[in-house]
């Protein structure tokens, strides 16, 4: 290392548990390890009391063994053994990382030298029909960039077809003053493409739309996107084994484009859900939803009424009620929302440093913050049909939380019991959306800021009218209300196999796919972030989608080599998946019976949330079986290839319990 003195006081303000996993990584040396791991508690780095000698001793073995190894101009040390690695990784959390999970760990953070994700050809490219193969991909946001990322990889063409001038899909719609990650960042990032610059732990819109603006142009992405198109319809021939897809030009005009395979990456969080509350078109002074936000009204000094209390509000409110003159949230349902020490946080100089000049740095940091955000709250979701308060909680840990959570709103109160019972929620923690708090209840407390929880009865040209009679005059209304999440792919017409239509499918809001991929009806036709693969009990979503993008390029691989022109999910084996998908949400949180949530249809079925926990959803992402399609050559019925796949045995694979 050639700045000794800049590396010593970087460690001296780094992270202690990457610094750790770096040393022993390096050294192989598990006397540290565990002579360190003791004081380190959870996943979470304020989660540690390592003494200051002993953080001392790891920096001096660290500053020691980066420049024996000259490490820098190195290649990639061989990754240790996998009982290595599980001891390291438990050590590094404090908790015992099970076997089960080295595997994705390794794939997550990028430890070995491959990019594991990659998709590769098993049959010789040259020679086969790679360049006559077209793919559409609706959506230049997060998911479309990643599955253009790994098309690229393989040589097969494509077009992004986006209805905005540029690129970021949600992080470019949604502007709204306070608009944040509530995803540690550090692993909120392409495991492909991490990001040693975020400037905090959970950055603001703008840094992430500039890193999703930097990985197009890093990966030449941006010359494959069509802005300004919006897709109206698209429409499957069988015979040809083609969609067309039609789309509406800005200026009006309409053509429309000829493909083998549709990738739809168009979000679950992109139309907004307008509440029919009466008068609402009545009102004369500016309103608008938090993804529209309109920028050129000036809040200052304006009395201000924000409707909605869920991860928009949360974020929009403490942002502006500093400037405005008053703010009435009204608030239909409390949400349960977390603190987390690290919320508003800068990445400290010292871990900016290590993260960029100490190799692995970054991996074991990822990995850290993964492991904090991923499976470990998965069984506490579950209900217990024994437990005694089914009402407010699930189970002890449930109900735990619940206590933790609202001693932590009480003090963030000041001890404000009416404020108190008005804010926490009465079902249990994680039945809706779990938010981090924002200050949210510091907010709450201002002297201009008034907390609304009567129902709104209707609004008239300058004023919210409460059912209590109760009267808000204002200035500015923002609709903080949400999406419309189950009414996926709309208003887009996708017109399958035999004309069928999806509405027809999946009706007006009842969504369901084979992994949230692939739906029985509509041939050559993947999705990401489709029915039912929205992550709730942790995890990033570009972890999910990273999955969906490795499945869906495994899939396009069978049809290129094999010659096909159509694939189908079967059936039975799409049935069996939901069926399973629906008996283990029924156990779970999200379909607690006191709690209306966006994951849920107008018939309460979860259409939107993953039930797996990340692990099962990878492992079942993690290889195409080719047995669960049928797959069709020109001229010919499309048959399963190969052994037919019963769906009964396939179902015993799935985490049903
Ligand atoms: P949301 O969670 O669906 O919240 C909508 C809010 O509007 C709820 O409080 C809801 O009340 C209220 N509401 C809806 N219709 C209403 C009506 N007719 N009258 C009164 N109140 C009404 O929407 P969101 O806050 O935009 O968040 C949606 C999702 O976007 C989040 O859950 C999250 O996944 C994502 N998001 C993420 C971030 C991030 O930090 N990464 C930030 C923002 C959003 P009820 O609860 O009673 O229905």
């Amino acid at each position: 290392m050639r700045d000794e003195t800049a590396l010593r006081a970087a460690l001296a303000d780094a992270d202690i548990a990457p610094q750790l996993m770096v040393l022993v990584q390096l050294t192989g040396d598990l006397e540290i390890l565990d002579e360190v791991a003791p004081h380190i508690h959870g996943a979470w780095s304020f989660l540690e009391s390592v003494p200051p000698a002993l953080k001392q001793k790891v920096a001096d073995h660290l500053v020691e063994a980066l420049q024996d190894c000259a490490v820098l101009d190195r290649p990639a040390p061989p990754l240790p053994p996998s009982e290595t690695l599980q001891r390291m990784m438990s050590g590094g959390v404090g908790q015992t990382v099970p076997e089960e999970y080295i595997p994705l760990l390794v794939e997550e953070t990028r430890l070995g030298p491959e990019d594991p994700r990659a998709v590769h050809w098993q049959r010789d490219p040259v020679g086969l029909p790679i360049q006559d193969f077209r793919v559409v991909i609706i959506g230049a946001g997060i998911a479309g960039l990643g599955m253009a990322v790994r098309l690229k990889e393989m040589g097969i063409p494509f077009t992004i077809l986006e209805k905005n001038p540029t690129v970021g899909g949600t992080w470019l719609e949604n502007q709204y003053p306070g608009c944040a990650v509530d995803t540690p960042n550090h692993f909120f990032s392409f495991s492909f493409n991490p990001n040693n610059k975020w400037s905090r732990h959970f950055s603001q819109r703008p840094e992430i739309h500039r890193y999703i603006e930097d990985s197009f142009d890093k990966y030449d992405i941006r010359r494959h996107v069509r802005f300004n198109v919006e897709v109206t319809e698209a429409r499957f021939d069988e015979a040809a084994g083609r969609w067309t897809v039609a789309l509406r030009r800005a200026d009006g005009g309409v053509e429309s484009l000829s493909c083998n395979a549709l990738i739809t990456a168009v979000g679950q969080l992109n139309r907004p859900s307008i509440p029919p509350i009466p008068g609402l078109d009545d009102f004369r002074g500016p309103m608008f939803h938090t993804a529209r936000w309109d920028g050129s009204v000036d809040l200052k000094g304006k009395r201000v009424a924000m409707i909605g209390t869920g991860a928009s509000a949360v974020q929009t409110g403490p942002s502006i009620a500093p400037e405005v003159e008053t703010l009435v949230v009204f608030q239909r349902t409390p949400h349960w929302a977390m603190h987390n020490p690290n919320y508003h946080k800068a990445v400290s100089p010292g871990n900016f440093w290590c993260l960029e000049h100490i190799p692995y740095f970054g991996k074991w940091l990822r990995f850290q913050l993964f492991w904090a955000g991923s499976d470990g709250f998965h069984a506490s979701l579950q209900r217990d049909p024994d437990w005694s308060q089914p009402a407010l909680s699930l189970n002890e840990a449930n109900h735990k939380m619940r206590e933790l959570i609202t001693d932590y709103v009480r003090k963030e109160l000041d001890g404000d019991e009416a404020l108190l019972a008005k804010v926490i929620p009465q079902y249990p923690p994680y039945g809706k959306r779990m938010l981090r708090d924002n200050y949210w209840y510091r907010m709450l407390k201002r002297p201009n800021v008034v907390l609304e929880t009567t129902p709104i009865e209707r609004i008239t040209e300058h004023a919210i009218h409460m059912r209590d009679s109760t009267v808000h005059e204002v200035d500015v209304i923002i609709l903080a209300t949400g999406f419309q999440a189950s009414k996926m792919l709309a208003p887009m017409e996708i017109v399958g196999r035999g004309g069928n239509t999806i509405r027809q499918a999946w009706g007006d809001d009842d969504p369901r796919a084979y992994l949230g991929i692939t739906a029985p009806g509509f041939p050559n036709l993947f999705m990401i972030y489709g029915p039912n693969t929205n992550l709730a009990h942790g995890g990033s979503i570009i972890f999910h989608h990273e999955c969906q993008v490795r499945y869906i390029c495994q899939a396009l691989r069978e049809m290129i080599e094999q010659g096909y022109s159509t694939l189908e999910v079967r059936q039975d084996i799409h049935d069996a998946y939901n069926h399973l998908l629906d008996e283990k949400c029924a156990g779970m949180v999200w379909t607690h019976p006191g709690v209306t949530s966006w994951y849920k249809n107008k018939a309460n079925r979860v259409t939107v949330t993953s039930p797996w926990r990340l692990l099962d959803y990878w492992k079942l992402t993690q290889h195409f079986v080719p047995e669960e399609f049928r797959a069709g050559k020109p001229g010919q019925a499309a048959r399963v290839p190969g052994q037919e796949r019963e769906a009964v045995a396939f179902a015993g694979q799935l985490p049903v319990s």
